[in-house]
């Protein structure tokens, strides 16, 4: 820790004084059952104490939910007024910006330039782009050639409609920006919602919600449960009033969630994280390859779904690679969030570090070398990073999801073989390309098996760019039209005349 720290504002202090639990029907929850302390990852203290939410309480934030929704307040609205009411939300989101940064990074253990620059700036600009949908969807009529009645004629339509209730359930990574992904879409679709935040980190969430209502979202519409995923969360998803889940965590907790949600026929979206290559060809620039790899692997510690961890490069250029990789991490500067001079945070609890300690260990003893990083306090959830060089394809540590600053370095000599272990994947979240030669580019595009592809850059999201993956690592799209039509249903309409 350096004496650079930032001072905590007021308004941080008077938030964590306030939350007590859940935020149901626009009020704070004080709950009487189980209650859990919210930790600070960089020295394992509590912030502040909550109540969590059992089956009665998700049942009241869901009552409160679908309230909301069959009384039309919110779905009823001329679409421009709710787009307002959004864009006022975003408004407030950037005027209270620093607040929920310091809160973020806080209770997340991320650095406060991340929590400042990607998960509010980032944020606010998804809030707006995403309000403009409101105003946007639309349905289409089509051509019909129904024959009977003889000398009838038709008319043929589709409308868009809110789904109803959503209920999102969101991980501890990016538990602000996350919880916007979910809420901005079912909001802008007119649907109410219930977020279930991640036990580690419920905060954002919590203060997210008193700012929606002084937008003027109605109180209810926008409910946060506090509460543990095998409880309230899975209480949550088999509701049989909420119509549409949506989930960003685990292969493991998505699956379970996708079955409770065909069980009542509710839609669901899953955005299950993944193992994401990123393929350096001979021509790459190495420079900007270093320096990609350094930010698709590090950030945020390594815990980023779409995170690079997987780095196969061109052999004539794979020491050089290790080497710089080695040579970055062996001088970073380590500290809490809330210290502007670290580059290096804790990561979000305990046992996640325990964890990708683990899986460390654990490619040490597969075979793999490992070049270690800046060393690292040992109060707080802190884990040094490391460049894991001689990596098989066969290794955990290639296959398996860390969730950490692990990054391993596998060399190939033929693209066809690189192309093949970025392939050799149940995951296919995201994937970078290196290179400068075009119509090689052009031509892996289309054959790497990922929701997202990029060249020559990595982890780079936009509000207008659907994002989602392949194979195991989901099912659905965020972001875009996509997103806000997920949270519709279409009606086909025809009538005769
Ligand atoms: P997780 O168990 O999948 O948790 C994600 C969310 O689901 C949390 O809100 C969690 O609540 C909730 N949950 C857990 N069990 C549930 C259930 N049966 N029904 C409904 N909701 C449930 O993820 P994790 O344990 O925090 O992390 C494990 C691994 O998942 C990580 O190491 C990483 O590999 C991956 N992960 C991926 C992403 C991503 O962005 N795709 C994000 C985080 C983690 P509780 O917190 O109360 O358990
Ligand atoms: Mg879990």
């Amino acid at each position: 820790m350096t004496d650079t720290m930032i001072a905590r504002l007021p308004e941080v202090d008077a938030f964590l004084s306030r939350a007590s639990g859940s935020f149901i029907d626009g009020e704070h929850l004080s709950g009487s059952g189980r209650h859990a302390d919210i930790i600070d990852p960089s020295n394992a203290l509590s912030l502040t104490r909550l109540g969590l939410a059992d089956e009665a309480i998700v049942d009241r934030a869901v009552a409160s939910a679908k309230r909301c929704f069959d009384n039309g307040i919110w779905r009823g609205m001329k679409p421009a007024q709710r787009e307002r009411i959004l864009l006022k939300f975003a408004d407030l989101v950037e005027a209270h910006g620093e607040e929920l940064a310091q809160l973020e990074s806080l209770n997340q253990g991320k650095s406060i330039h991340i929590a400042r620059m990607v998960d509010v700036g980032f944020s606010v600009d998804f809030m707006r782009y995403t309000a403009g949908w409101t105003t946007k969807l639309e349905g289409q009529t089509t051509s019909v050639s129904i024959g009977m009645p003889e000398g009838a004629e038709f008319h043929a339509y589709t409308l868009r409609q809110p789904v109803g209730v959503v209920a999102g359930i969101v991980p501890w990574n990016f538990p602000f920006m996350i919880t916007l992904w979910k809420v901005i879409p079912a909001l802008a679709a007119g649907c109410s919602i219930v977020i279930k935040p991640a036990t580690e980190t419920p905060l954002s969430a919590l203060r997210l919600a008193e700012l929606a209502l002084e937008a003027g979202v109605p109180a209810g519409t926008f409910n946060v449960v506090v509460g543990a995923g095998s409880i309230a969360g899975q209480y949550l998803a088999e509701h049989p009033d909420v119509r549409k889940v949506t989930f960003t965590g685990s292969t493991a907790v998505g699956k379970q969630i996708g079955h409770a949600a065909v069980d009542h026929m509710a839609r669901f979206s899953l955005e299950l994280g993944g193992k994401n290559p990123m393929l350096v060809l001979e021509d790459a620039d190495l420079d900007k390859a270093v320096h990609g790899a350094l930010m698709a692997g590090l950030l945020n510690q390594g815990q980023v779904c779409a995170a690079a961890s997987r780095f196969y490069v061109h052999r004539s250029l794979h020491d050089a690679f290790c080497e710089r990789l080695h040579g970055a991490i062996q001088g970073m500067s380590v500290g809490p969030g809330l210290d502007p001079a670290a580059q290096l945070n804790p990561l979000v609890s305990r046992r996640h570090q325990q964890s990708v300690l683990a899986h460390i260990e654990r490619a040490q003893a597969e075979g793999a070398k490992v070049l270690r990083g800046a060393a690292v306090p040992e109060e707080g959830f802190y884990v040094s990073p490391v460049v894991l060089s001689g990596v098989t394809q066969q290794m955990t540590v290639a296959r398996e999801e860390v969730f950490g600053p692990v990054l391993s370095v596998i060399p190939f000599d033929k693209i066809e073989e690189g192309l093949a272990m970025v392939n050799d994947s149940d995951l296919g979240l995201a994937a970078s390309l290196w290179t400068n030669d075009l119509s090689q580019a052009m031509r892996l595009i289309p054959r790497i098996e990922a929701g997202t592809v990029w060249v020559n850059t990595h982890v780079t999201l936009d509000a207008s760019l659907p994002f989602g993956g392949v194979k195991q690592s989901g099912i659905g799209r965020e972001f875009g039209r996509e997103a806000v039509e997920a949270c519709t249903e279409l009606k086909s309409v025809c009538i005769a005349y």
